[in-house]
Parts: structure tokens; C-alpha cells; sequence
């Protein structure tokens, strides 16, 4: 976009022109979109705790979209992360018990 006081080329995300030093107006009006901590905790969350990342991220996503917050994108690769790791962990967990049951039953043919 261009600067509407002095009209050089300014990037679009420039609040205030770096050539002139003027605030840009359609920037003025437009609050700066709150950010969403949750969407951090959830994310960082889903790679600690799955299950408790799982629903941080949830709640943040559903906060994102109806207070129109910054971090929706965070809540989204928090809700894949930790259910990713949730059904690695469910499906290790059938493993480890099947193995166990392989065992158990192995044994106690042996025995
Ligand atoms: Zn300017």
C-alpha cells in the first residue's frame, strides 16, 4: 500500500510510515487483535500432556473464533499434535497390553 501522506510504497502491515513517520489511518482504528494464551498453553500442553493439550486447545479454539482472537492457528496445530500423540499412545498401549497378553499366555502354556 502507499503512504497517503507523503505517498511512497509502505509495507502492508506498517503501522506507522517509516518514511515519514505518519500513522497510518486505516490502521488506526483497528484495535490490535488480542492474543489467545491459551492457544499457547494448549499447544505447548499437547506435547507434555496429550489429553490435557487436547482440551486447552479445544476451549482455545472456540475462544479464538467467537472473540476473534489471534492464535486460532496455535489451537489448531494443538488440537492435531495432541490428538496425533493421543492415538500413538492409545495404540501403544493395545500393543503393550496385547504383548502382555501374548506373554501371560505363553507362560502359562509353559508352565
Ligand atoms: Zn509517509
Amino acid at each position: 500500500m502507499f503512504c497517503k501522506n507523503c505517498g511512497k510504497e509502505i509495507n502492508d502491515s506498517a503501522i506507522v510510515c517509516p518514511y515519514c513517520g505518519v500513522q497510518i489511518a486505516e490502521f488506526k482504528n483497528n484495535e490490535p487483535k488480542q492474543h489467545c494464551t491459551l492457544a499457547i498453553v494448549g499447544f505447548v500442553l499437547s506435547f507434555l500432556i496429550s489429553i490435557a493439550g487436547l482440551i486447552c486447545s479445544i476451549i482455545a479454539r472456540k475462544k479464538c473464533n467467537e472473540e476473534n482472537l489471534e492464535g486460532g492457528g496455535f489451537a489448531l496445530a494443538g488440537i492435531i499434535i495432541s490428538a496425533v500423540s493421543l492415538v500413538g499412545t492409545v495404540i501403544s498401549l493395545i500393543l503393550i497390553i496385547s504383548m502382555m497378553g501374548l506373554a501371560a499366555s505363553t507362560l502359562a502354556t509353559a508352565l
